[in-house]
């Protein structure tokens, strides 16, 4: 009888830890979802690309169990990333890179910008924003003040969707562990999210980017400003100033804790 119990027992706890894993997979705070996300509300553009569930906890609550304190930080950090990232074929997108784009610039950068994916030209020569957007983003990173060297930047997938098709679920899995890594080698103190796909994605949201820009967050307890991405801003100039006062107010926020750029910003 007592034996009985004890199974009755057992058997109720395994359930519940189930239960527990399923929804911990559902919020992403496994990292997996382990089932597809609800399909996005109405048709609308903006929520299309992204599909992840919405968080039930804060970002700065979804530090990855694995992260040890006493990790390499900077360059070693960065270093020891890159290696376990190896010749990576976590994901489909293995079998049509041609590179894989890992990340480029200063490994104690204050600033880190992140970008969705590379296109074709970031593809070719192995490092991120290279080709017309790229070129944009350079501008905007020295109106704010900063040479590309002086900042981080990267992209949540390593690796170059075909034709540019918007980043997969499974593929975002697969990768974006590797840039929670960087970030924790490089423990900026403002992340750039450029555009609707990095932005909804690393803040979990859904919401238009429209209206998720220019209002300070936090991924994984770093601050992160959500702006639009350059390939936007080529293709609808007129809202360039907007991007613009992101800039400004992240200048603004890091002048708060005594951080500014090497050269005075843009006016
Ligand atoms: N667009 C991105 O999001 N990333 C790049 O590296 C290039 C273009």
């Amino acid at each position: 009888m007592a034996a009985d119990d004890e199974r009755e027992e057992l058997r109720a706890l395994v359930g519940q830890l189930r239960t527990n894993i399923a929804a911990r997979g559902r919020s992403g705070l496994l990292g997996v979802a382990l089932t597809p996300a609800a399909p996005p509300k109405a048709k609308k553009p903006e929520t299309a690309a992204v599909a992840l569930a919405p968080p039930t906890m804060k970002p700065s609550e979804l530090q990855d169990d694995d992260r040890d304190p006493a990790a390499p930080r900077g360059a070693a950090g960065l270093q020891l990333v890159r290696e376990e990232l190896g010749d990576c074929k976590r994901c489909k997108l293995c079998t049509t890179r041609t590179n894989i784009v890992f990340g480029v610039g200063n490994p104690d950068a204050n600033l880190v910008f992140v970008g969705e994916a590379p296109g074709a030209d970031e593809d070719a020569q192995g490092e991120p924003f290279v080709g017309k957007a790229g070129q944009l983003l350079t501008k905007m990173i020295e109106a704010m003040g900063y040479a590309r060297g002086d900042v981080y930047i990267c992209n949540v997938l390593k690796c170059r969707p075909p034709g540019n098709r918007n980043p997969e679920p499974d593929e975002v899995a697969s990768c974006e562990p590797f840039l929670k890594k960087q970030l924790g080698a490089i423990r900026p103190r403002m992340i750039v999210a450029l555009g609707k796909f990095a932005v909804q994605c690393l803040l979990r949201d859904d919401s238009p980017i429209s209206r998720l820009r220019g209002n300070l967050r936090t991924y994984e307890g770093i601050p992160l400003m959500p702006t639009f991405h350059p390939a936007y801003l080529l293709r609808d100039p007129s809202k360039k100033k907007l991007a613009w006062d992101d800039l400004k107010a992240v200048n603004a926020a890091l002048a708060k804790v005594g951080i500014s750029p090497p050269r005075p910003p843009a006016p």
